[in-house]
């Protein structure tokens, strides 16, 4: 069944006497969740509003903006704001069919024409409304509008330290005219690039992406080289409430095998009005159409057809999706003999990896003893593919060593909806019986399984981490459908720095750095960060140092100088924001410093230790494979008083029974430096475990 109807619109029936609301309803189950797209996705709001406050959280985005608005005259009067950007969200709006960007916006208003100038602090809110016109390159779509419908729908401001503009500047302030100025200066920066719109990476979505966006024919360049040339394909777009719903169409692509007689390839084309959220319960859903299969299972195709050669004829060949399962069918003539075959592909998301065990080296040139490493089986989520239930009915004039001759087939769906996804091999699938056939097909090796779960970093933010996750993969007769879940985890805000210094480390510069929250920066001019230094014992300020965060983000405290001789330290943080009359606290946090009595030398302890180390790999179809050599390897340093009595036995001190041991009176860095050098500290005797953020010296 392939409807391709409109949700919610009747067909024409002069006669009708239903109500509307019920034919809708009637209508809604027709349309597939891929309305005739080769494939469709769903991307809900909040995945495009965390992946634009990334953006803004990275250290390469300009926040703060000198903004001229542009689209007047000459003779109109000058408007310039001096802006802070605050971190825009993005709403998917279904009836406006576009995706809102919000941003909020604080700065110097100037209004300037020849009978005079104002100038007033603002806190204002800027509404730009962007149609989804996504274009599809290189595996990335891009959201790529003309500029010129790129359009700023709410322009909003209020004047924060209790002045006003005079009456007639500040209705013209809050005019369309200057709301258009907005929109013609956003535009501007468009098109100079200063403000990028955001691209997706779709390249895992494999093969119907290849067949989507096929790459042209190379141009020859000035050598005679040829060069490849960037071809753009429009990708139809709806947005719907709360999501951005898009469909990708193919042309004329060429399976490897075709039914008999058929002239052309397979072409889909998707209506785009068509297209409904279906992401629910997921961030991000795909959903393929069973009739893009040959482009998915090109693959099987290609195998199939190689196996069966130039001399027979691959008669039939149906692949479909059934019920949890790819169906795969077909049928192979040779003059009068025909046979027929199937088999299903089931997909798993509980993977294994196996166990295994490493022998010692038996050649002794490690001259150390070894032991053999047992390596434990492990169950993880994994995406992989077995074949079930094969089946081959072979006419009585198939002699064995016909069957022999078509010697081993081997079958690769290339599922690759997250690549890499599957080598999936059946080999043998033709043997000189059926009996080998079914035999061969079951016990076939599906691979390596693809980890379902990935941890991806960002190496501009160190404070995020994405957790994204194939949480559902399932075969239905609407298609395989792929359900991802992104996860964001956020380091939260923090004061990190030491809390308890041996007496001598008294006269040494310590440093305190805060971790603001995500989309908290330090270039916000409205953004203060107030030190303090207290003494617990009264409450003495000792040192109270205010003011904009920017550079401010640490703290330098050396505690003899500020306070001689305390035994404690309030080392105290706050961050607040503050706009005009209104202050925002953010964080607020103290570390206790303590003083501890000097320990006797020698206080802390290294080693360096050569051992023997293993390497090892995991090949899918040979198993566990590995060696070992020797490594030198020097430990972290140890406090001694931990290492002779350990509180956590966590701490490796323990295992520097027979290495070269090197005793410290100090570290061998300027404590002011510590965080550079935390590599080399271990995390239970200074940290109180690998989470933590404060020294103990
Ligand atoms: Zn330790």
């Amino acid at each position: 069944m392939n409807v391709r109807e409109h949700r919610g619109v009747a067909p024409s029936s002069p006669g009708s006497v239903l109500a509307e609301a019920p034919l809708s309803a009637m209508w809604e189950g027709m349309v597939a969740d891929h309305a005739g797209f080769a494939a469709a996705i769903t991307v809900r709001e909040r995945v495009l509003s965390d992946a634009l406050l990334f953006a803004y959280s990275s250290a390469s985005v300009a926040r703060n903006l000198p903004i001229v608005f542009m689209g007047a005259g000459p003779t109109a009067p000058l408007v310039f704001l001096q802006a802070f950007l605050s971190p825009p969200t993005v709403t998917c709006d279904g009836a406006r069919q576009a995706l809102i960007v919000s941003v909020d916006v604080a700065g110097d208003l100037t209004f300037s024409n020849p009978s005079g100038a104002e100038t007033h602090p603002i806190v204002g809110h800027v509404e730009i409304s962007i149609p989804p016109v996504l274009m599809l390159a290189a595996g990335k779509v891009r959201l790529q509008p003309d500029h010129s419908d790129v359009k700023v729908i709410t322009w909003t401001f209020t004047v924060s330290d209790g002045t006003v503009f005079k009456q007639d500047t500040d209705a013209y302030l809050r005019s369309a005219t200057v709301r258009d100025r907005l929109s013609a200066t956003v535009q501007w920066a468009l098109d100079i690039n200063l403000l990028p719109l955001p691209s997706v990476d779709v390249t895992s979505l494999g093969a119907v992406i290849d067949a989507a966006a096929p790459p042209a024919s190379s141009v020859l360049g000035p050598h005679g080289q040829p060069l490849p040339v960037l071809v753009e394909y429009p990708v139809p777009a709806r947005v719907v409430d709360g999501a951005l719903v898009a469909g990708f169409n193919v042309e004329n692509f060429t399976a490897p095998w075709s039914p008999p007689g058929q002239t052309g390839g397979i072409t889909l084309n998707g209506d785009a009005f068509a297209l409904e959220a279906f992401a629910d319960p997921y961030d991000i859903a795909v959903i393929t159409n069973p009739e893009a299969l040959p482009i998915v299972l090109a693959g099987v195709e290609q195998q199939l057809v190689a196996a069966v050669g130039p001399d027979r004829t691959l008669a039939s060949l149906t692949l479909s999706a059934g019920h949890d399962q790819f169906d795969v069918s077909g049928s192979i003539t040779e003059t009068a003999a025909v046979a027929t075959f199937s088999f299903s592909i089931v997909p798993h998301m509980d993977a294994e990896r196996p166990g295994g065990l490493i022998n010692s080296p038996d050649n002794g040139s490690l001259h150390i003893k070894i032991k053999p490493i047992s390596i434990a089986p492990r169950s993880y989520a994994g995406l992989w593919f077995s074949a079930v239930d094969p089946k081959i009915d072979i006419s009585f004039d198939w002699t064995d060593a016909v069957l022999a001759a078509l010697g081993f087939v081997l079958i690769e769906p290339g599922l690759i909806f997250l690549v890499p996804i599957a080598f999936f091999t059946i080999a043998q699938m033709l043997a000189d019986a059926a009996d080998e056939f079914r035999a061969s097909v079951t016990s076939a090796n599906a691979g390596a399984p693809v980890a379902c779960v990935h941890h991806v970093t960002s190496s501009t933010l160190d404070n995020v981490l994405l957790r994204i996750a194939l949480e559902k993969f399932s075969i239905s007769p609407d298609g395989p459908f792929m359900g991802v879940t992104v996860t964001p985890k956020l380091s939260p805000p923090a004061l990190v720095g030491p809390q308890a210094i041996p007496a001598n480390l008294r006269t040494q510069a310590l440093k305190y750095s805060v971790r603001l929250p995500i989309g908290v920066v330090a270039d916000d001019p409205y953004l203060h960060i107030q030190w303090t230094v207290i003494d617990p014992a009264n409450g003495t300020v000792h040192v109270n140092s205010d003011g904009l965060a920017k550079d401010r983000t640490s703290f330098t405290v050396t505690p003899e100088q500020v306070a001689p001789g305390l035994v404690g330290y309030d080392v105290g943080c706050r961050v607040y924001r503050t706009t005009g009359l209104a202050t925002t606290d953010i964080f607020e946090d103290v570390v206790h410093l303590v003083v501890t009595p000097l320990r006797s030398s020698p206080v802390y302890v290294r080693w360096t230790v050569t051992t023997p180390r293993p390497t090892v790999g995991l090949d899918p179809t040979t198993g566990w494979h590995g060696g070992w050599h020797l490594a030198n390897r020097r430990s972290t340093i140890h406090r001694l008083d931990r290492v002779n009595s350990p509180n956590d036995p966590r701490c490796q001190a323990r295992a520097s029974r027979g290495a070269n041991l090197a005793y410290l009176d100090q570290l061998p860095f300027a404590i002011i430096d510590i965080d550079k050098h935390r590599h080399e500290l271990c995390d239970y005797c200074f940290y109180g475990g690998p989470a933590g953020l404060r020294e103990t010296l």
